[in-house]
């Protein structure tokens, strides 16, 4: 099925690794064009470059933080400009805390709420007088299981989480006809997980994420790949889930307990 993504264009924030490389990489090859940002310039160029993309499909890469407001602002007009518009917004920049209320600093619970709902609202207000002007104009937040099951290791990651799952319902009205959708993740197997097996080195990384996904009640025994969320995100921003608007999906392999 032709996803309809041909020549649009679609920023990816937080490109240079994990869902937002996997992501970058499957609307290339879709022949979409990317922007694509991450704070260090040259691991996302590196990470880029070696991606195939279909016929005339461009990139426009930059370092840029998604926490500064102006400077998103001047990228995100930059690059429309560049490539004559933009169609769809992929915000996945991110990481997570592992620490319980009592380990979380007051700073600590204002950068989650700055990364997850601020840096949000930065590339949505730079990005929406583009998106209006799109036909199919969409928006993807990346999200997580935490936010509708909290985690109480994870206290100030998943009170931002069910912020952000709160607001994408908010902007799915405010923008409309732009589409505004989420996916929320569980454990994908990625640069954070590979950070949290080096800080513990103990057993083979297979063995040791096979116990995290028995440890957390995974159904299907395994962490998710990137690309395993690349697709849904990629399905939302396409134009033939035209009616889909202030939903969202878990991609969790069976992680969430909640009906
Ligand atoms: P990775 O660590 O593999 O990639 C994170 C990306 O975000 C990198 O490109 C990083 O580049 C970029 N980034 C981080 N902070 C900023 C910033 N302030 N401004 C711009 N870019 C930034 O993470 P994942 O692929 O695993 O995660 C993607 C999203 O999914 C995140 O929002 C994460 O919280 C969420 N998620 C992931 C889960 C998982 O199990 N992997 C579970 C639930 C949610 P750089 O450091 O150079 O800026």
């Amino acid at each position: 099925m032709d996803l309809g993504l041909t020549g649009r264009t679609y920023l990816v924030t937080g490109a240079s690794s994990g869902v937002g490389l996997a992501t970058a990489e499957l609307l290339l090859g879709e022949g979409a064009n990317v922007i694509a940002c991450a704070r260090d310039g040259v691991r996302l160029a590196q990470a880029l470059e070696p991606l195939p993309r279909a016929t005339g499909a461009r990139v426009v890469a930059e370092s840029c933080d998604v926490l500064d407001a102006e400077a998103v602002a001047g990228f995100v007009a930059r690059a429309g400009a560049d490539l004559g518009g933009l169609d769809g917004v992929v915000n996945n920049a991110g990481r997570s805390l592992m620490a319980s209320v009592a380990d979380t600093t007051a700073e600590q619970w204002r950068e989650e709420f700055d990364l997850k709902i601020f840096a949000v609202l930065n590339t949505v207000r730079a990005a929406e007088p583009y998106l209006r002007r799109s036909r199919a104009g969409a928006v993807v937040n990346v999200n997580a299981i935490l936010a509708r099951q909290p985690e109480p290791r994870l206290a100030a990651t998943s009170a931002a989480r069910a912020a952000l799952l709160n607001l994408t319902r908010t902007l799915a009205a405010d923008l409309a006809p732009v589409r505004v959708n989420s996916v929320c993740l569980g454990l994908i197997d990625t640069g954070q997980w590979r950070r949290r097996f080096e800080a513990v080195g103990a057993l083979s990384y297979e063995e040791w994420s096979a116990e995290v996904a028995a440890d957390r009640g995974v159904a299907l025994g395994r962490l998710g790949r990137a690309e395993e969320v690349a697709y849904p995100i990629v399905a939302l921003l396409s134009p033939r889930a035209s009616y889909i608007t202030g939903s969202s999906i878990d991609v969790g392999g069976g992680v969430a307990r909640y009906v």
